[in-house]
């Protein structure tokens, strides 16, 4: 059986991960991973997760099974979340399930649409983060890119994007990012998404919203507002969301998928849909993230801790992106990089050539991604200087 099988080459992402975990270079910098590090490049469990943690030890009552739609609480509270105060909510036409991690999510939505359209082509931003093609591909699903982000100018193609849009046909899902794009840190506007609506409602393709990082941007609302823009205007749309980085329950996965449909009886036929696909995937998420998720949006205080603990995230996060901007030029490293303390969230691109990064992985330790992206969360006043003095010597 197994004999015939080749091996897979690791996720270029978690491959840096491992190498950068046996570097014994004590002035290493990892780059590489998403993840939120704090000030001394730790990624802490959040004290409100830890107080909601508690309560459930002391107050959970079973382990019994609970169903392919996981917590109906917890679900009740992310609709609100994402959703916000909304007509498609308020009438019923909003379903939601929790699923292990956005990945999960992303998954199960892409089994959803293969049997709503196995021909339907997924677009996806050039360039979007890895795995929504592999996931997507997955399912049987072919994915096209369509122009997103310009290397030239570091910021977006709209002309282009609209123009590709424009072509999209009925039947086929256009992947947005909610905010924080991944890998750019380039997000729409406002009026951009507006634009996105009219050629959706025009075109009739159906929009995917990614929101993998709501909170990190510019604050809860305020991350969500395309996407509350399509779900008051849009009949139809899906929604893939993480509690992984706004939560920091990473490895617990925690994440949902809502639907929007026509009406509160379509969504209801999509949403059963949804949990017969559930079922033969992995029958039910689990427990533990999504109860502590429900416990913390549930309690005034938690949530008030909560928010103090995301926001501290976020503003750490928009201040190393001015820092780094200030610590390159201070160190004089060649080039212009002032559209990072523009861009939102954990990533942004160098937009330096590959040698470059394979030097710097090899002659300083300092892991990035080959496309140039870096994770903004991982410098820190300690590295900082390192890392600029080093960008310097080797991009001169
Ligand atoms: N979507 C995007 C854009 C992401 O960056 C990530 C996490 N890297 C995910 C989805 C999936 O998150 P999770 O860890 O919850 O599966």
């Amino acid at each position: 059986m197994f004999n015939q099988l080749q091996p897979v080459p690791t996720d270029p992402i978690l491959g840096l991960m491992t190498e950068y975990k046996a570097d014994t270079n004590p002035k290493k910098v990892d780059l590489s991973v998403g993840v939120y590090k704090n000030e001394v490049g730790n990624t802490p469990v959040l004290a409100a997760v830890k107080k909601a943690e508690e309560y459930r030890f002391n107050n959970e009552q079973s382990k019994a099974y609970l169903g392919m739609a996981g917590d109906v609480k917890f679900n009740e509270l992310m609709t609100n979340l994402l959703f916000g105060e909304s007509d498609a909510v308020n009438s019923g036409r909003v379903k939601t399930a929790q699923t292990p991690g956005g990945t999960g999510a992303l998954r199960v939505a892409a089994e959803f649409i293969a049997r709503c359209n196995p021909s339907a082509k997924i677009w996806v931003t050039n360039p979007t983060w890895a795995n929504h093609i592999s996931i997507f591909n997955a399912a049987g699903l072919q994915v096209e890119e369509f122009p997103y982000f310009d290397f030239e100018t570091m910021g977006l193609k709209f002309d282009q994007t609209i123009e590709a849009l424009n072509k999209v046909p009925s039947g086929d899902i256009v992947l947005l990012h909610a905010c924080c794009h991944n890998p750019s840190g380039m997000d729409l506007n406002i009026q951009q998404w507006q634009t996105v609506a009219d050629i959706a409602k025009k075109q009739g393709f159906t929009i995917l919203v990614d929101s993998a990082y709501q909170g990190f941007g510019h604050g809860l609302n305020e991350d969500a507002a395309g996407l509350r823009l399509l779900a008051s205007q849009v009949d139809e749309m899906i929604v893939c969301s993480s509690c992984s980085k706004n939560f920091g329950l990473y490895r617990d996965r925690v994440g949902a998928i809502s639907i929007l449909g026509t009406s509160s009886a379509k969504a209801e036929v999509a949403f059963s849909v949804i949990l017969n696909v559930v079922r033969a995937i992995y029958s039910m998420p689990p427990a533990h993230g999504a109860d502590i998720v429900a416990t913390i949006l549930s309690s005034k205080e938690l949530t008030a801790l909560w928010h103090t603990e995301l926001d501290e995230m976020r503003t750490r996060i928009n201040g190393l992106r001015s820092f780094v901007v200030n610590k390159f030029k201070e160190k004089n490293v060649p080039g212009n990089f002032d559209f990072i303390a523009n861009q939102n969230g954990m990533f942004s691109f160098l937009g330096i050539d590959k040698e470059y990064i394979t030097t710097l992985k090899n002659d300083y330790s300092i892991y990035i991604v080959g496309s140039s992206r870096v994770s903004i969360a991982g410098v820190n006043d300690s590295n900082a200087d390192y890392l600029a003095e080093s960008l310097a010597k080797v991009l001169n």
